[in-house]
C-alpha cells in the first residue's frame, strides 16, 4: 500500500481529486515520506509546486495515512519501487515482475486432485482433471448442475467424518448406514445405500444409451469419461448423474435417499428446461439430437402429445 499511486487515496477519500499533484511529479504515497516521517505540507510545495489551494487535501490525506501507521516506506520498499516502475528500458522491472507471478508454482487446486486421486484409488491425469472441470457446461445450461459440480469437485461438502474432526463430540459414523466413517467418498460412493442408488442409476444409462455402462465413480462424481461415449449420448447421461448427484445433495444430513424415480421426474423437467431455451435460441435440431433417447424411452413421463415430442 506504501508503494501505491497517490491516487488510490481518491478512493479512500470521497471527493478527493489528485490529478494536479500526479501531473506535478507527486505520484507515489511514498513521496510523502522522509524517513519514516511524514513531510509537512510546506516541503511538498517546495518541492512539487503544489498551490496552496491544495493544503486541505493534504490535511485528508495526512488523516489517512497516520490512521494506517503501517504505510511507513522503508528504504528497501522504496529500492523495490523504484526498480518495478523504472522509466529505463534496460530494468523492464514490472515485466519481469510479472513474469515472475506467472511462473508456475505449487497450484493449490494439486491439493484436491491428490485427495480425489485418493478416493478413486488412482491417479488423475491432467487431461482427465480438465474434463472434470469442463464437461457440465458444455451439456447443461442449468447453473444449479455447474454449482453441484464445483462444489463436488472442491470437495465442499461436509461428512460426518470432516464435522468430527472440528467438533470432536460429534459422531465420525455415517448417517445412513450407521457402521463406517462417514469420509468424503463413503459418503458419495460407498456407502452401501448410496452404492445401490448408483447401481440403479448406471443401469438406466445402460438400457438409455444399449451400452453397457459399468458404476464408475469417476464419471458419477467428476464427469470423467464422458468424452468416450458418442456426442449424441453425452446429454442425457450426465443429465442423469448430476440430478443423482442433487437429489444426494438434498438429502445431506439424512439417511433417507432418493428414489430412482424422483430421479426420472427430474430428468423430465431438465428436459422441459432444456427444450424452452433450444425454442428461444433456435437450436430445436441439436436438443432433438440430445434428448431423443429420453424422450423415447420408457423412463420419459413427458405426455406424447407435448409440443417437446413434436
Ligand atoms: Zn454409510
Amino acid at each position: 500500500m506504501k508503494n501505491a499511486p497517490i491516487l488510490i487515496c481518491e478512493i479512500a477519500i470521497p471527493d478527493l481529486f489528485l490529478r494536479l499533484w500526479a501531473v506535478a511529479g507527486l505520484t507515489k504515497i511514498s513521496q510523502l515520506w522522509n524517513q519514516g516521517i511524514l513531510v509537512d505540507f510546506e516541503s511538498i510545495h517546495k518541492s512539487f509546486n503544489i498551490p496552496h489551494t491544495e493544503f486541505y487535501k493534504f490535511l485528508q490525506i495526512r488523516h489517512l495515512l497516520l490512521a494506517k501507521r503501517n504505510f511507513t516506506c522503508s528504504p528497501a520498499d522504496e529500492k523495490l519501487h523504484n526498480w518495478l516502475f523504472s522509466t529505463d528500458p534496460k530494468f523492464r522491472g514490472i515485466t519481469l515482475g510479472y513474469q515472475l507471478l506467472k511462473m508456475k508454482t505449487t497450484d493449490p487446486l494439486d491439493k484436491l486432485k491428490d485427495l480425489w486421486s485418493l478416493d478413486l484409488l488412482g491417479p488423475i491425469s491432467d487431461q482427465e482433471w480438465l474434463e472434470a472441470y469442463t464437461s457440465i457446461p458444455k451439456y447443461s445450461k442449468c447453473v444449479d448442475h455447474l454449482e453441484n459440480a464445483r462444489k463436488l469437485l472442491y470437495r465442499w461438502y461436509k461428512t460426518p467424518a470432516s464435522i468430527h474432526n472440528i467438533f470432536p463430540d460429534f459422531p465420525s459414523t455415517c448417517w445412513r448406514c450407521h457402521k463406517e466413517i462417514g469420509s468424503f467418498i463413503h459418503m458419495w460412493w460407498t456407502c452401501p445405500p448410496i452404492k445401490k442408488l448408483w447401481n440403479q442409476v448406471f443401469s438406466c444409462i445402460s438400457s438409455l444409451i444399449g451400452i453397457q455402462t459399468l458404476p464408475s465413480p469417476k464419471l458419477a462424481l467428476l464427469s470423467i469419461g464422458l468424452e468416450s461415449f458418442p456426442s449424441f449420448l453425452r446429454t442425457v447421461i450426465i443429465h442423469i448423474i448430476i440430478v443423482t448427484r442433487i437429489k444426494i445433495a438434498l438429502s445431506w444430513k439424512s439417511d433417507a435417499l432418493p428414489n430412482i424415480k424422483r430421479i426420472y421426474r427430474s430428468m423430465d423437467i431438465n428436459c422441459m428446461y432444456e427444450h424452452m431455451w433450444a425454442t428461444i435460441r433456435l437450436h430445436k435440431p441439436q436438443f432433438r439430437l440430445a434428448w431423443d433417447i429420453w424422450l423415447s424411452n420408457s423412463f420419459c413421463q413427458i405426455e406424447q402429445n407435448s409440443s417437446i415430442r413434436k
